[in-house]
């Protein structure tokens, strides 16, 4: 199978690729796949075409006052001042070759489920549209897949589930894109999106370069990556391409997962046993964003010093705290915020998931500005009775 081509300049080193001991380069020319019956299973899905990536210039369709209350989870009636979907490399291209176009403030939109709009938008929005997944390579220790970035990111893990390949099960249900995934290194019942990642494409819309960058190049840390950092308003995510593991072990190094499975009478979980129970429990203890509006837990959980862990702990015997490697504490923000009283709660037209304090919720017809002042009650109530700060997870636009 001939590998999609990408005129790549690699920022990245070498990246040490999941589960196997050697170094590989990010360059995807080095796969080689593997007739297998994944590889026939495959046929029956699209295939991520990169050469529709680099058409011809065309003319770029704007839409303007363009209403994003659909466009994002919370459901926040707000507009961007214009708005362009994006299915090719093409028309990025076109965009940077438009000196108004590319003088107005961006935002780059994939499902819009880890946003709160705070106005109407005064710029651009680019909606990622690009679709395509496929199996790029194979070796002794993963199978790499690929997909676009405006994939579903939960119809591409099913669909990967399909081909026979383990290893994104823990991260099923969670809404967005493929591309906005590794902006903040998407996490769920014990497992991140980098430790199933291999490389990334993006473009870089100040200089124009096609950037191929692995996994250290992207320094992903807890809900944070090179895209919130340096590289952030200039790198559009065009396709991500993941290493999972030919030797699939289960992940259930949380307490809910191995419950739920138990619950199920099943001893020797395969991955879609997994991803069916994560499902299960997701729709049990989160609000479908289609009934409530919301963008899933709202606040990081914080990371603290043991002394002060220690100190919190002596006085709150019940603390939900987790030791990291490093000897700091993870605190968990939703018990933070549950005992300040606000599980429940309402401000203004924003409020307090009843079923789990970590989740901010649309009541209906909330503004953007709703939701900040919610925010801010909250991070001032937890401060004032903790000492801790409380640091948002969705982007302030
Ligand atoms: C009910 C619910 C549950 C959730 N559960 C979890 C969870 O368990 N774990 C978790 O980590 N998150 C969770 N989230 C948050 C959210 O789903 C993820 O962060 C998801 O990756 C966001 O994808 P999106 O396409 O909706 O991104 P958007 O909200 O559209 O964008 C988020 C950010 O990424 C940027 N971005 C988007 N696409 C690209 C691109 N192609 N290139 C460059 N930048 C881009 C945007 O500019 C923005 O800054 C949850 C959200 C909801 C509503």
């Amino acid at each position: 199978m001939a590998l999609p081509s990408v005129n790549a300049h690699s920022i990245g080193q070498k990246t040490r690729g999941v589960g196997h001991n050697g170094l590989f380069s990010c360059n995807p020319n080095n796969f080689r796949v593997q007739q297998s019956p994944p590889l026939q299973a495959a046929a029956d899905s699209y295939v991520y075409n990169s050469d529709a990536m680099t058409s011809t210039i065309p003319k770029l369709p704007f839409q303007y006052d363009f209403s994003l209350r659909s466009h994002n989870t919370f459901g926040i009636d707000a507009s961007a001042r214009a708005y362009l979907p994006v299915a090719t490399l093409a028309t990025l291209q076109a965009l940077r070759a438009d000196a108004d176009a590319v003088s107005m403030p961006r935002l780059v939109l994939g499902g819009g489920s880890n946003l709160v709009l705070t106005q109407d938008f005064p710029g651009l929005v680019l909606h990622m549209c690009n679709r395509g997944r496929e199996i790029v390579g194979a070796d002794e220790h993963a199978v790499y897949v690929r997909a676009a970035a405006g994939e579903n990111w939960h119809d591409f893990l099913q669909w990967t589930l399909a081909q026979g390949f383990g290893g994104l099960e823990n991260l099923s249900l969670i809404p967005g894109s493929v591309g906005a995934a590794p902006i903040q290194n998407i996490g769920a019942y014990g497992c991140e999106l980098q430790d199933r990642f291999h490389s990334l494409t993006a473009l870089d819309m100040d200089s124009g370069e096609i950037l191929q960058l692995d996994r250290e190049a992207c320094a992903f840390a807890y809900r944070d990556s090179i895209f919130k950092q340096s590289l952030r308003d200039r790198a559009v995510v065009l396709d991500v391409t993941f290493a999972l593991p030919k030797d699939w072990q289960p992940n259930l190094r949380y307490a809910d997962v191995a419950q739920e499975l138990a619950a199920r009478g099943l001893d020797n979980p395969t991955a879609r046993d997994i991803s069916d129970a994560v499902i299960a429990i997701r729709t049990r203890k989160l609000p479908d964003p289609l009934l409530l509006g919301n963008a899933g837990s709202f606040f990081k959980n914080p990371i603290v010093p043991a002394a002060q862990r220690d100190a919190l702990l002596a006085q709150n015997p019940q603390l939900v705290s987790y030791l990291q490697a490093d000897g700091s504490y993870k605190l968990a923000a939703g018990w933070l915020i549950d005992q300040c009283g606000w599980k429940g709660k309402n401000l203004g037209n924003a409020g307090v998931y009843e079923k789990q304090a970590l989740v901010l919720v649309n009541r209906g017809g909330a503004s953007g500005q709703d939701v900040v002042r919610l925010a801010q009650a909250v991070q001032d109530d937890v401060m004032a009775t903790f000492g801790v700060a409380l640091e948002p997870e969705p982007m302030f636009i």
